[in-house]
Parts: structure tokens; sequence; C-alpha cells
């Protein structure tokens, strides 16, 4: 008891101080695109045709993030002329639209709905559903819970049924196999209920996009309430986005 006790003492709080702290990620971190408009429309084009998931429009200077799993291809290609990768990992969004974006982002707790910040404010219990994801994603929700990011300090919560849930995290390209899966989760969550969509693959079909056997977003199954884009998401983004969205 008393080495426990020792070594609790030397290894001292390790919990980030985040949100009343800045954290800073390491360089090779890629989090909101920023589209520089003066770019010439030949490199925006080059970019665009090497993207491998569609996720750039030339014509109009921006980057669709819910299809984009941030590969660095068109920062790499265009030297940072067309597009750099900025350390911003608050890149979480309210409304599907405005996962296109040229590097601004609306403040997502502008966004939030009220009722849903007085409802889970003070407590939100989320069950996550793998909807055939590869396990990146999942793993970066599951890190929520180590001290590090210490999740329930918040008072969120992952639970194991859906009965005891204000909503679910969905995570995975949502094959046709998952489908039934996760449309009776969501009906044995009790109203009202909050759907939480998180990776390129939830949000657009990712790297699966155009599969007779997944599903091209969560949003073409049922209403999503809020957008978390990556591919994974890197867990301060997801914590950026459920203390915004919620707090
Ligand atoms: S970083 Fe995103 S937009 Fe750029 S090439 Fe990769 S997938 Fe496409
Ligand atoms: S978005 Fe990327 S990390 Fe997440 S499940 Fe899909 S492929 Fe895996």
């Amino acid at each position: 008891m008393l080495n426990v006790l020792r070594n609790r003492f030397e290894q001292g709080c390790k919990t980030s101080k985040y949100p009343k702290a800045t954290v800073q990620l390491l360089p090779r971190y890629r989090g909101r695109p920023q589209i520089n408009p003066q770019a010439p429309s030949d490199l925006a084009a080059a970019c665009a045709a090497a993207c491998p998931q569609e996720a750039i429009d030339p014509a109009a200077g921006t980057i669709d993030m819910g299809r984009c799993v941030f590969c660095g291809t068109c920062e790499r290609i265009s030297k940072g002329r067309f597009v750099t990768f900025t350390q911003d990992f608050a890149i979480a969004v309210a409304e599907k639209e405005h996962l296109i974006t040229k590097g601004h982002l609306p403040n997502l707790a502008e966004h939030s709905r009220q009722h849903f910040k007085k409802l889970f404010g003070r407590s939100l219990q989320l069950r996550q559903v793998s909807a055939a994801g590869c396990n990146a994603c999942e793993a970066d929700l599951n890190v929520l819970a180590t001290p590090f990011f210490d999740l329930a300090r918040f008072g969120i919560n992952f639970v194991a049924s859906p009965r005891h849930a204000d909503g679910i995290v969905v995570t995975g390209p949502i094959s046709r196999n998952m489908q039934a899966a996760l449309l009776q989760t969501l009906k044995a969550t009790p109203q009202p209920r909050v759907v939480v969509a998180v990776g390129s693959c939830t949000l657009s079909g990712g790297p699966f996009r155009g599969s007779p056997e997944v599903s091209d977003g969560l949003d073409r199954l049922l209403p999503v309430d809020l957008y978390i884009p990556g591919c994974p998401p890197h867990p301060m983004t997801n914590l950026h986005a459920l203390l915004n969205f919620f707090k």
C-alpha cells in the first residue's frame, strides 16, 4: 500500500489542464486545412487530381473535411502553396455543409443546440457503435478514458447499454451487415437522444465511399447532431467537440 501511495506521489497528476490550458500537438499533426486563395488554378487542379478522396473542389477552392483522410498529399505536392494543415484540432461542426471549408470554421459552441446543453451539460452518457470501423477511430475514443484526458471529470462517460445512454457515437463506414444493429441500438436509446458521427468513414464512407457494401454517410440513414472529421479524429478533436457542443 505504501508503495502504491509513494508511486502516486512521485508520478504526480498526469491529467491535462485542458480546456483551462492549451494543448500543443506534435508538428506532424494535421488539423484544420487552410486554402491559399491566391494559388494558381493549375496547382489546385493538380491537388484535386491527386486527392484519393475527391475531397478538393479546385474551382471553389474548398476541401470537404467529411471526405478528407488528412493524408497530406495535397499539401506535399503543392509544397504548401495551395493547402497547408494547421495545428488547430477544433474541427468538429454541427452542420454538414460546414465541413466544406476554405479554412475558416464557425464556432462550434455557437451552433450547439441549447436544449442539449440544458439536458446533457452536467451529465452525458454515450453508447459507442463501431459500424465496421478499422478500430483507429474507436481507439482514439477509448483513449479519452485514460488519465491524461479523463473524460469522466466532465461528466461524460461511455456506457455499455444504449438503455443507459443519452445518445450514440458512431464510427466506421456502416457496412450493410451493421445497419440493422446500428438502427436497433438507436431505437433502444431513450429520447431525447443525440447522434454523433466520428471519422471520415461515418461522415462520408471515407476510403470505402461508393462501395455498395457501405453507407456513404451516417446522415443518409438518420439525423446527425455533431460531425467530427478525421481519419481518425485526434482525441483532442473529440474532446473539444464534446465539450463545446454539450457544455
Ligand atoms: S489531405 Fe485530404 S484533401 Fe488533401 S489529398 Fe489527402 S484526402 Fe485529399
Ligand atoms: S475514418 Fe479512418 S480511422 Fe476511422 S474507421 Fe475509417 S478508416 Fe478507420
